[in-house]
């Protein structure tokens, strides 16, 4: 079995330019290809120049307390939050990191004491995204370890729970399922954006983690941050990204403020003729997942996905639907899922078990390219009851 998310990078076939009948297709990983058409249209607007004597410190701002967070990039997140709505950025701590992959590892350790008798339990609801585990345990660190699925923790002593929101891989709205006193949560709002779910409420937790990956489909760029209120916690994520990376490329978050920062101007100046991110984000997702819903209900039964109630979005104003970036089918009882999908449909997904629960289950990515999506559907609908 291949659990980790990213150990389906290394795996991953290049995305063929041209799609042939016999090929197998990956949906196992959750590459955001999806909006690269809307930032092809963006032209001028995102274009960065950098001459080659800039950006050369290490230091971006040695008055901050993240002393390597580009102003630039500080500001936009805050802007974009409060454009939002979905969190409360103000008079918080921001922490960048090398993608939220980065942030997560250096939580563990902020919210994790030396002096512990014993290493802090790591849980999640599951099914839980499936890379929480593999990283948590990499290093077999003498702070923390993966304690397995929240909902059956019952071990005494400190623990450290995951909750995100929508969950990857289902789709679900979550909240802290053990609710002990003395706990410590991460909450991870990667997919927390108006594209893949209502944004009812601004999140203010002690601990919050978001990503450019998701948010803006710009993976690559390898940016996540944290919103922090403790001071203690966050001087402490500084330190981890100190250590491991000595902070984080200049140019990314150049790119990212600039990014964001039109996000923000077209959600502020609505009467241009441009669809915001979002609106447009919103739109893609929720053809996908009528045309998927509409695959799925022909196969009489073989395959079932959840279903998500409607809810007010403040960032719209209006009643919407979710549109989780992760379709979660189910098979029927005693079927593999990601087998069947494998054998019968050459499609590569990634198994219930990698996420903590049933083989009936298996995780399929909606965040491909268009071709990539509709080749898929294709696929999946030759299936036989
Ligand atoms: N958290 C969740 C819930 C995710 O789904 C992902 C990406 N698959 C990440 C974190 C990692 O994001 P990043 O690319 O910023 O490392």
């Amino acid at each position: 079995t291949v659990p980790a998310e990213k150990s389906d990078v290394s795996a991953a076939t290049k995305t063929p330019t041209t799609l042939s009948s016999d090929c197998i297709i990956n949906f196992a990983r959750g590459d955001p290809m999806l909006y690269e058409p809307y930032w092809k249209n963006k032209g001028d607007r995102c274009k960065m120049v950098t001459l080659g004597d800039e950006l050369m410190s290490y230091f971006s701002n040695a008055l901050n307390l993240c002393w390597f967070l580009m102003p630039e990039l500080d500001c936009a997140i805050r802007r974009l939050h409060r454009v939002v709505g979905n969190a409360e950025a103000d008079n918080r701590f921001i922490i960048v990191g090398n993608g939220s992959t980065q942030t997560f590892h250096a939580l563990l350790y902020a919210l994790s004491s030396p002096g512990h008798p014993e290493p802090v339990s790591v849980v999640a609801a599951a099914p839980f995204y499936s890379s929480y585990p593999e990283e948590t345990e990499f290093l077999q660190s003498r702070l923390y370890k993966w304690a397995g699925d929240a909902n059956c923790f019952d071990k005494d002593g400190a623990y450290i729970e995951v909750v995100t929101s929508p969950n990857n891989p289902d789709g679900s709205i979550r909240h802290t399922v053990v609710n002990r006193e003395g706990g410590k949560s991460i909450h991870d709002l990667a997919y927390y954006w108006p594209q893949y779910t209502p944004i009812t409420h601004k999140a203010d937790h002690d601990v919050m983690l978001f990503t450019f990956s998701k948010a803006t489909g710009h993976a690559g760029s390898r940016i996540g941050w944290a919103i922090i209120k403790d001071k203690a916690i966050a001087a402490k994520i500084v330190k981890f990204v100190e250590l491991s990376s000595i902070g984080v490329s200049k140019e990314s978050q150049l790119r990212a403020a600039t990014i964001l920062g039109v996000i923000s101007e077209d959600c502020q100046n609505p009467g241009l003729e441009e669809e915001n991110l979002f609106e447009y984000g919103r739109r893609i997702m929720s053809a996908r997942w009528k045309k998927l819903r509409e695959v799925v209900m022909k196969s009489n039964g073989t395959f079932v996905l959840p279903e998500y109630p409607r809810d007010y979005c403040r960032f719209t104003g209006e009643y919407t639907d979710s549109n989780p970036a992760f379709a979660w089918l189910r098979c029927k009882e005693g079927l593999n899922c990601e087998k069947l999908l494998k054998d019968e449909c050459r499609i590569i997904t990634r198994g219930g078990t990698c996420f903590g629960v049933e083989e009936t289950y298996s995780r399929v990515s909606m965040l491909c390219s268009d071709a990539e999506f509709d080749f898929m559907l294709e696929r999946l609908s030759t299936i036989k009851n």
